[in-house]
């Protein structure tokens, strides 16, 4: 008999290497899988799941929109795209004039903030060394990796990689050339690494003294991960541009760019950019869904409160193996003494637990938003057998 992941090898190109699971169904933070094993599901989608699975709120408005309208196309629009663009516009501060661009992904949300860079008239970019911006040949030039953008270039040309949460090293880098400087406010693929509490406000000035757009990919730390809405609103900052995708849509793909004031917003005129799926009805359904049940709910807050929690629990406990827990709220790394990451996502599995190792020596959790106390509490509790069977 051939099994599922046979099939799969068969049938799907190998480029996500070999699937850790076949997943059935979920609900709240747990998944299960076709062999009715349950996990408690820290990776999250990798910190897409943010109302977690199943959630009633998320289901009755995919379910309300789809009997309604799925897709209209751009020519037209629907009130919930329009009730989606002023919630995005409302909740990340943005000043009058800020305007939404809907696509499907959180690299087309790049590639949008990339064209609108290139109408500045310059053509410098400056992103970090560690960044992750995405896949597609575009934001591919502005992702550091090696691995990721050897095979495929040449990329486009005028990225600059600086050391990140390196102010002088930014300040050097930017100058008459530089159209925008591209920063996350945590990396996250880099290990969920976190600058200095002063770094994007001196990002802010270096953009501003050289007359270049500071665009913040906000595509995971945004949407309540860290426990205010977007990461950047720590610093205190006014972005020109956002990115925002992955949680928007509680695992309905959308993706946004968000051009904070009218200047910014005026760079991209009728015809310059589209997409066909980009804002419909469906996905912005989802994303209000995610947004209603993220504030009536006080999920901030709670994010705030349990990641603050879980940190200090596995901080304080002194489990052998632990260096530290890096991160702000629901985005977090557990550091460890050796590069046994790789090992220890096979072990938690094996103890009912998905984590993702996002660095040979950090596990990475982005859970759903709504994860409890007691179920973070459970991953804790575990963790010194899951690095010991590891180790
Ligand atoms: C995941 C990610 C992207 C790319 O998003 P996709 O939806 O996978 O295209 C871009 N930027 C950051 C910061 C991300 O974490």
């Amino acid at each position: 008999m051939t099994t599922e992941l046979e099939r799969y090898a068969a049938s799907l190109l190998p480029v996500f290497g070999t699937p850790q699971l076949v997943i059935d169904h979920g609900d709240g933070a747990y998944v299960v899988d076709t062999a009715g094993r349950r996990y408690l599901d820290l990776v999250g989608g990798i910190a897409v799941n943010a109302l977690g699975h199943n959630h009633p709120a998320l289901v009755e408005a995919i379910t309300k929109q789809a009997g309604q309208l799925v897709h209209v196309s751009n020519f037209f629009t629907t009130p919930a795209q329009i009730a989606l663009a002023e919630r995005l516009l409302r909740i990340s501060g943005a000043p009058a004039g800020s305007k939404v661009f809907f696509c499907n992904s959180g690299t087309e949300a790049i590639e949008a903030a990339i064209k609108l860079s290139r109408r500045t008239g310059r053509r410098g970019l400056v992103a970090a060394q560690g960044a992750f911006h995405g896949r597609t040949t575009g934001a591919l030039a502005l992702t550091a990796k090696a691995a990721y953008r050897e095979p495929f270039e040449p990329l486009i040309p005028d990225v600059t990689h600086v050391p990140y949460a390196d102010v002088a090293a930014l300040r050097a880098a930017v100058g008459p050339e530089t159209a925008a400087i591209v920063l996350e406010p945590v990396q996250g693929e880099a290990g969920v690494v976190e600058p200095a509490d002063d770094y994007l406000r001196a990002a802010r000035e270096i953009a501003s003294a050289a007359g270049a757009l500071l665009i913040i990919d906000e595509v995971q730390t945004g949407i309540g991960r860290t426990g205010d809405w977007f990461g950047f609103q720590r610093s205190g900052i006014v972005p020109d541009a956002i990115t925002v995708a992955k949680g928007l849509g509680g695992g309905v793909p959308i993706g946004a760019l968000i051009t904070f004031g009218e200047h910014t917003s005026g760079l991209l005129t009728a015809g310059q950019h589209g997409t066909t799926f980009g804002g419909n009805p469906l996905a912005c359904a989802a994303g209000l869904a995610v947004l209603d049940t993220i504030e009536a709910d006080g999920l901030l807050e709670h994010v705030g409160a349990v990641g603050d929690a879980f940190a200090a629990r596995v901080t304080e406990a002194g489990i052998p193996g632990v260096r530290g827990v890096r991160g702000r709220g629901l985005l977090r790394a557990i550091v460890l003494e050796e590069e046994i990451a790789a090992q220890a996502v096979v072990t938690a599995r094996g103890q009912g637990f998905l984590v993702n190792a996002v660095a040979p020596d950090a596990l990475r959790l982005a859970p759903p938003l709504v994860i409890t106390d007691a179920e973070l509490a459970t991953f804790a509790d575990a963790l010194p057998r899951i690095l010991e069977e590891a180790a």
